[in-house]
């Protein structure tokens, strides 16, 4: 899922100052464009972060509802930008552990049509699919 992406608009538009480090973040994010375990993020950025200063920065965009926090049923949480009303369906492969983002916008109108029938209120969703990729069924 490639989207253009304006790290220092992201961040205005939440009503985040966009310091050199959240701006590094979002960076990183955006140029993984899958979901990345915080250790994934901390490689490309090296000795520009450290470990504590990053997760803070991830909870803050989770917050703010700029990231997902994705659990793909691993150790370690998966972070990745957030696209659409309901955010967006990750796919993680039960054999290599490969995760990716699905443009899943085709199904924000039937979302918007259950969220509106139900009597809670959502506050957020996970929609996962797991099965095999496309490399390990080559194998
Ligand atoms: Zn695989
Ligand atoms: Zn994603």
């Amino acid at each position: 899922m490639h989207r253009e992406i304006n790290p220092r608009e992201l961040l205005s538009n939440a009503g985040l100052a966009a310091t050199a480090k959240r701006l590094l973040v979002v960076q990183a994010l955006a140029e993984a464009g899958r979901p990345v375990t915080p250790q994934e993020l901390l490689t490309p950025l090296g000795e520009r972060m450290n470990r504590v200063t990053l997760y803070r920065i991830l909870d803050l965009l989770v917050e703010r509802h700029l990231a997902i926090r994705h659990n793909a049923g691993e150790r370690a949480f998966r972070y990745c930008l957030h696209g659409g009303p309901a955010g967006h369906a990750h796919f993680t492969c039960s054999r290599c552990g490969h995760t990716e983002c699905l443009d899943s916008r085709v199904l924000d109108e039937g979302l918007a049509k259950l969220l509106a029938r139900l009597p809670m209120r959502v506050d957020s969703a996970e929609i996962r699919f797991d099965g095999v990729c496309e490399e390990c069924l080559k194998h």
